[in-house]
């Protein structure tokens, strides 16, 4: 974990800066200087215990005004949240009441030269240029339209299709980029989606990779997996809150205005599906960055996922979800027995999601010698509900649901980053789909003679009503 190391907190304080400084654009208009109106202070603390991780969790929970960007997981990872200057001795009080050691930065004015060239190259420019560039951060409109772009010069070969599974709560399209091979029958599919947490852009950027590297296929292996599965890619699935983060960074909800006429915004769309909803690991408060909303799908971007994860169903073999940052390959669940918060519940085909989780993580580790945590949501991260993972696997019946923490030290990253990013995520894609395949094999063999018999006779008659009747069902069956 980054924070382990002696350089995250000073890293963790440019971020930081940096957030204040679009905060300070956001209170009072880009003026092209940062402006201080609301201060933040960052705070590393370092649980001990299964205890502190759970007073963390807690403080998390029941604060609404902190900001986790760390959240408090296991006792060897530290915590890093931001809190308002005005509630600096308040929290000082509650750590050390809670005997927590803990590093505060909060000279963040120090730091206000080194912050201006990354506040220049990645947020103002891109807030005024409409210039597609797979190695930089894009705003909306350039990504828009570079997916239309992309689907019009589609090869030959393959089909391109990019359609709205629908508007988010502003009334913007969130889009689907699928690619299938021309003149196939019946094949599962891959889904990858990315952004349904504003601020974190790194996977944004990496989904616009993937996507590109799978529509030109220019090594092998991509060709192969074109030829083999269907592809869904949604690089941005909350596209308000991304839109948003061009004025305010940090902004990880979706832009559903206050019902009160209060103050607070956004609902956590990862902790909104109607899959154990409200039940654990989210907060009821609307103000808080992990509110869950007033019921499960509440949000219109959450019944647009569910309605096409449901549509697709059992079509698709595999779900990956890209958030950041965290260096992980998660699975369902992220709940606990009858809610205790302590025995983490597992799927029934634990050991095959393990399998896979273990390959890809591997093989991602392998490509920059990294590290990658890998298991449950709840083992390895925190007892949550509501998140797409669960709902795809057991109400979508999506066998394979995962979900990615990229790397980095922070939800700003150097551009730099999206290239390695790209990399190392297609590596443990590749492992992933090998795996899959290698354990569907395998269930085949195991299957009985007689029913591998009735398969195969099933198969026969399939094939023959497909060329009575024309194509089969495909995994997009519009
Ligand atoms: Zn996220």
């Amino acid at each position: 974990m980054m924070l382990g190391r002696p350089e995250g907190l000073v890293l963790a304080v440019l971020y930081l800066g940096c957030s204040i400084l679009v905060w300070g654009e956001q209170d009072a208009g880009y003026r092209g200087k940062p402006d201080y109106k609301g201060r933040y202070t960052i705070f590393e603390v370092q649980p001990k215990s299964n205890h502190d991780v759970d007073f963390l969790q807690k403080l998390m929970l029941s604060q609404a005004e902190l900001d986790f960007w760390v959240e408090p997981r296991r006792t060897e990872d530290a915590v890093t949240f931001t809190a308002p200057v005005e509630l600096r001795t308040e929290v000082r009080q509650k750590l050390e009441a809670a005997n927590l050691a803990y590093k505060e930065e909060d000279d963040i004015r120090d730091v206000e030269e080194e912050l201006q060239p990354v506040f220049e190259s990645q947020v103002r420019r891109n807030f005024q240029d409409t210039t597609f560039n797979l190695d930089r951060f894009n705003n909306l409109e350039a990504i828009n339209a570079y997916l239309r772009d992309l689907s019009s010069r589609c090869p030959s070969d393959i089909n391109c299709r990019l359609y709205s599974i629908g508007k988010s709560f502003e009334g913007r399209d969130i889009f689907v980029f699928k690619i299938s091979k021309r003149k196939t029958g019946r094949r599962k599919g891959f889904w990858i989606d990315a952004t349904i947490h504003a601020r974190e852009w790194l996977t944004t950027a990496t989904s616009l990779k993937i996507l590109t590297h799978l529509v030109n296929r220019t090594d092998p292996t991509a060709k192969r997996l074109v030829d083999s599965y269907n592809w869904f890619v949604a690089p941005v699935l909350n596209p308000d809150g991304y839109a948003f983060t061009f004025s305010k960074r940090l902004w990880r909800k979706n832009r559903h205005a206050a019902e009160d006429g209060g103050n607070c915004v956004g609902v956590d769309l990862n902790r909104n599906f109607d899959f154990r909803w409200g039940t654990e690991g989210v907060s009821h408060n609307a103000c808080s960055t992990t509110y869950c909303g007033s019921q499960g799908a509440s949000e219109p971007e959450v019944v647009a996922i569910q309605r096409e994860a449901r549509r697709l169903g059992r079509s698709l073999i595999g779900w990956v979800t890209l958030h950041s940052y965290g260096r992980m390959w998660v699975f369902p669940y992220g709940g606990t027995l009858n809610h205790d918060g302590k025995t983490c519940l597992r799927t029934d085909d634990y050991d095959d999601l393990m399998e896979v989780a273990e390959a890809a993580a591997n093989a991602v580790e392998r490509t920059y010698d990294t590290y990658w945590v890998r298991g449950t949501t709840c083992e390895v991260v925190y007892a949550n509900s509501g998140s797409s993972l669960g709902y795809v696997k057991d109400v979508a019946g999506v066998k394979y649901s995962y979900g990615l923490e990229l790397r980095g030290d922070g939800f700003i990253v150097d551009a730099s980053e999206i290239q390695p990013s790209f990399v190392e995520v297609w590596n443990g894609l590749v492992a992933m789909c090998d795996t899959i395949d290698y354990q569907q094999q395998q269930q085949r063999n195991r299957a009985p003679p007689r029913a591998r018999g009735r398969l195969d006779r099933g198969a026969i008659i399939a094939s023959l009503l497909l060329r009575l009747f024309g194509r089969g069902k495909d995994t997009d069956e519009e």
